[in-house]
C-alpha cells in the first residue's frame, strides 16, 4: 500500500507525502491517550465542558486556515468548507450547553431502595474516518465523547491528513491534558493491531459498507462495541400536492452540496408520475446553472471531486445504468483536463433493478424514477438496502404521516432536505450501519451507562 498522500483534485498536482507512522510510535501514541483518559475521566465535567468551548473558539478563528486546507485536500468548495468548520464549532457548543444534563446521573424507581444510572467514559475510542466531511466526520464524534471522559484516537482517511494534522494542532493547543486526541497515521493493518489492542475500548466507524462491514467483524472478535455510519441511497420523494418550485430547490442541496459527496444524501429522487415530467425539466434547469470550477472562489458550488478512483467508480455505474435502459438528462461523463470534475448529472427512467437505483452513487449524479402513488413512492423508496436517511415532499400531513411511519430510514425530513444537526441523531438501519451519533443518544453511546442500586 502507498504512503498517504494529499493531491489537490482541482489540478490533480501532489500537495504533500505523509509516511506511515513506524509501530513503535505507534505504540507511543496510544500509550499517551490511555495514560490521557485516566486523567481526563477524573477532570471534572465544568472543566471538559470548559475544553469544548475553547476548541470550538479556536476552530473559528482559524477558520480560514482550516476551511483552505480542507478545500485543498478534498476540492470542497470554500464557502462550503468554512461553514463545515463552523458547524464543528456549533456541535461543541452544543454538546457544552446541552451535554452535562444529558450526563447527569438519572435516579430510577426501585421500591425501598436507592437506585440511580451514570454515565461513565468507556476509555480511549478508535474512530476510523472518510474524507468527504474532514473536520465534521471527526467533531461530530468527537465533541460528545471528550465531555464523556473518553479519549480520541483518529484514524483519518489518507487524503486529508493535512486536515486529520491541523485538528491534532489545534487541540495540542488548547488549555487541556496532553493526549486526550491524537491521530495515527497507519494502514489497515495497523487499524487491526489496535481493534485488539486492550487499551482500545470501542471504535467509530463512518465510510462504506465494505469498511464498516471489515472493521465490525474484527471489534466483534475482540468482544468491542462499534457504531458504523456507512452511507446510503436516500429516497428524496415529490408527490403531486408538493410545493414543486421549493422542492426542486431542496432537491439541488440534498443531492449537490459537497459535490454529491455525502452519506446522507437524497440520491434516488422518486416523482409521483403526474409532476415527473415538470420536476425533471425545473429540477435540470436548476442544476444546469450550478457554479461549477475552482473550489478556491466564493462563486463556486460545485468543486472537483475528491479522488480520481471515485470519479472512475461513478462514471462506471452511470455508463452501466444507461446499458441498462436509463436515460441521460444531462452531464453523464468526465470533465476533459487534469482536474477530477464530473459533470452534474441527472438520470431518469431508472428503474429499481438499475445500478445507479441499488447502489450508493457517491458524487453529483441524481436518478429520478417515477411512482404512480405514495404507497408506489414508499415501495420503491423501501427497496434498498440502505436506511440512512429519507425526504419527503407533500401538502398532506396524513401522507407524510404515514410515509414517516413506513419508511424504513434513520431519519425522516418532511418538506426540507437531509442535513446532520448536533440536536437531532443521525444513523441509520439496514446496511448504514448501526448505532447512533449526535444530541443525547450519540452522547451515551459511548458511555458506560452505569447502574448503581444500594440496599
Ligand atoms: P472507505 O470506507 O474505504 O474509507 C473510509 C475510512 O475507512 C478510511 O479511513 C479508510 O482508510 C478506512 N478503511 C477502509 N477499509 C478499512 C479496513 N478494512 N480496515 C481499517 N480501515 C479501513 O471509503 P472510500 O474513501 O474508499 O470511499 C468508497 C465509498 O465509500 C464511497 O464511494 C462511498 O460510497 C462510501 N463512503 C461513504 C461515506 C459516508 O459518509 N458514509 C464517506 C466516504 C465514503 P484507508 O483508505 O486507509 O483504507
Amino acid at each position: 500500500m502507498s504512503h498517504p498522500h494529499s493531491r489537490n483534485p482541482a489540478n490533480g498536482q501532489l500537495i504533500k507525502e505523509y509516511p506511515f507512522i513506524s509501530q513503535s510510535e505507534c505504540e507511543a501514541i496510544v500509550r499517551r491517550t490511555a495514560e490521557a483518559q485516566k486523567t481526563w475521566r477524573n477532570v471534572s465535567l465544568e472543566e471538559r465542558r470548559n475544553v469544548l468551548l475553547q476548541l470550538a473558539a479556536a476552530l473559528r478563528e482559524r477558520n480560514e486556515e482550516l476551511a483552505a486546507m480542507a478545500t485543498r485536500e478534498m476540492g470542497k468548495p470554500i464557502t462550503q468548507s468554512r461553514a463545515e468548520v463552523n458547524k464543528c464549532a456549533q456541535v461543541c457548543e452544543w454538546y457544552a450547553e446541552h451535554g452535562p444534563a444529558a450526563l447527569a446521573p438519572q435516579p430510577t424507581q426501585v421500591e425501598g431502595k436507592k437506585a440511580w444510572q451514570e454515565f461513565r467514559p468507556l476509555g480511549t475510542i478508535l474512530a476510523v474516518m472518510p474524507w468527504n466531511f474532514p473536520y465534521w466526520q471527526i467533531l461530530r464524534g468527537a465533541a460528545g465523547m471528550l465531555l464523556a471522559g473518553n479519549t480520541y484516537l483518529l484514524k483519518h482517511a489518507p487524503n486529508v491528513m493535512g486536515c486529520a494534522y491541523l485538528m491534532k494542532d489545534i487541540f495540542d493547543k488548547l488549555d487541556a491534558p496532553a493526549g486526550i486526541f491524537d491521530v495515527v497515521n497507519i494502514d489497515n493493518d495497523g487499524v487491526s493491531a489496535l481493534i485488539a489492542d486492550s487499551r482500545i475500548a470501542a471504535v467509530a466507524v463512518t465510510g462504506s459498507v465494505r469498511a464498516g462491514s471489515a472493521i465490525a467483524a474484527q471489534a466483534g472478535a475482540a468482544l468491542k462495541k462499534t457504531v458504523l455510519e456507512l452511507g446510503g441511497s436516500d429516497p428524496f420523494i415529490v408527490l403531486a400536492d408538493a410545493d414543486l418550485d421549493e422542492a426542486v430547490k431542496a432537491a439541488v442541496i440534498g443531492r449537490y452540496q459537497n459535490t454529491g459527496q455525502v452519506c446522507m444524501a437524497a440520491k434516488r429522487f422518486i416523482i409521483e408520475e403526474s409532476i415527473a415530467q415538470q420536476f425533471e425539466q425545473k429540477f435540470t434547469q436548476a442544476v444546469t446553472d450550478l457554479s461549477m470550477g475552482d473550489p478556491t472562489l466564493d462563486a463556486t458550488y460545485l468543486g472537483p471531486m475528491a479522488r480520481y478512483d471515485l470519479r472512475d467508480e461513478l462514471h462506471h455505474q452511470v455508463e452501466k445504468t444507461l446499458a441498462e435502459g436509463a436515460r441521460l438528462v444531462c452531464g453523464g461523463e468526465k470533465v476533459a483536463g487534469d482536474g477530477n470534475y464530473y459533470a452534474p448529472t441527472i438520470l431518469t427512467d431508472v428503474k429499481e433493478t438499475m445500478t445507479a437505483f441499488r447502489e450508493e452513487v457517491f458524487g453529483p449524479v441524481a436518478t429520478l424514477t417515477v411512482a404512480r402513488d405514495a404507497n408506489h413512492a414508499l415501495e420503491l423508496a423501501n427497496n434498498s438496502e440502505f436506511g440512512l436517511a429519507a425526504t419527503v415532499w407533500s401538502a398532506d400531513t396524513e401522507v407524510t404521516g404515514m410515509l414517516t411511519r413506513h419508511l424504513e430510514t434513520g431519519a425522516i425530513f418532511v418538506n426540507g432536505y437531509g442535513a446532520s444537526d448536533p440536536r437531532v441523531t443521525i444513523g441509520g438501519v439496514k446496511k448504514s450501519g448501526y448505532g447512533r451519533e449526535l444530541n443525547h443518544f450519540g452522547l451515551h453511546e459511548f458511555c458506560n451507562i452505569q447502574t448503581v442500586w444500594v440496599d
